[in-house]
């Protein structure tokens, strides 16, 4: 799991460890979307209220407990979490988890408790719940983490301190641009805005671009392979091509008129794709490749001016200026 610190949107000292040790609400309800770093940031929390020697804002990292937390089975960390199959977090596993709170309680120093969602709890298991929530134990803490918090029985809600977790929106672009260098600030903000400027949906939103673009290039090679028909490749992708599959397809052109000029690949945007930018440059002409490169560009000139008429026949067009040339 990532260390929080990597997030910059919590470097405000108040998200990164709000409570002090002595005063840590027994039962807290934190209240933000997992894909902020939510879950993150608990186990940071959980491995300071667990840790045996504790730091001013953190776990010490080298003790028995932070040991066992790193290994992933601590004796007195229980998570109810919800998994996929299932609809809710049910009543039994609420009462197994008070069972065993209570049969080790005595000898430790302290328990911590992670429900996640904790909006995913049936109205039985909250209710189970309650009762743990209305006495505490001053040894044993509750984390509930839920995006929804406001779908929790009003019941359990007000048996809790709840916390509210919001990212510093001014500290998430920038993250956004150190993980993704090539992406223009444009692109960057429309995955943000598509992910409602939660950071890590935005990111897994722009590694799922990548991959198509990487997909997209190596269809186009294909094609200039000879092994996959250009129409069927135009078919394909015609309703899902983007301006930034253009950009690398235009990239990639340009790698290949580098390297079939200079013989080098020290300056190739793509040195992933050497032996097929080889293997090209073996199979066509620069005459050939300077054609094919000016229709792609064209091609990406067009788009960014939303003048072409009919984009997948201008897209075949690109894919077959191979052929006959
Ligand atoms: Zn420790």
């Amino acid at each position: 799991m990532q260390d929080p610190k990597h997030y910059p949107w919590f470097e405000d000292e108040q998200a990164y460890l709000p409570f002090d040790r002595s005063a840590w609400p027994p039962a807290l309800l934190i209240a933000a979307d997992a894909d902020l770093g939510a879950l993150e940031l608990s186990h940071h929390w959980i491995s300071f209220l667990l840790c045996e020697d504790p730091k001013l804002k953190e776990a010490c990292g080298l003790c028995r407990s932070c040991h066992w937390l790193q290994a992933g089975h601590h004796p007195d960390f229980f998570e109810l979490l919800k998994a996929d199959e299932d609809k809710s977090i049910k009543i039994d596993a609420v009462r197994n988890l008070i069972a065993s709170l209570s049969q080790t309680a005595h000898e430790r120093r302290a328990q911590v408790v992670l429900i996640y969602p904790a909006d995913s709890l049936n109205e039985a298991a909250a209710n189970a719940l309650l009762k743990s929530l209305e006495e505490p134990n001053d040894r044993v803490y509750f984390l509930l983490l839920s995006a929804y918090p406001l779908s929790l029985p009003a019941t359990l809600r007000s048996r809790c301190q709840t916390y509210l977790l919001r990212a510093k929106q001014a500290q998430v672009l920038p993250w956004l641009q150190s993980r993704f260098p090539d992406k223009s600030e444009h692109s960057l903000q429309q995955a943000l805005n598509l992910a409602r400027g939660l950071p890590l949906a935005a990111e897994r939103l722009l590694r799922a671009e990548n991959n198509s673009a990487d997909l997209w290039i190596d269809d186009c090679i294909s094609v200039y392979l000879g092994q996959q028909s250009a129409l069927i490749v135009a078919e394909k992708w015609v309703s899902r091509l983007q301006n930034e599959h253009l950009k690398g397809w235009a990239y990639f052109l340009q790698d290949l008129l580098r390297y079939q000029l200079s013989n080098r690949s020290v300056f190739l945007i793509y040195q992933d794709r050497l032996e097929a930018i080889k293997a090209l440059v073996r199979r066509y002409s620069l005459d050939q490749w300077l054609i094919c490169a000016q229709k792609v560009w064209d091609l990406y000139g067009q788009r960014l001016q939303g003048s072409n008429l009919n984009f997948q026949l201008s897209l075949e067009c690109s894919l077959l200026a191979l052929e006959g040339v």
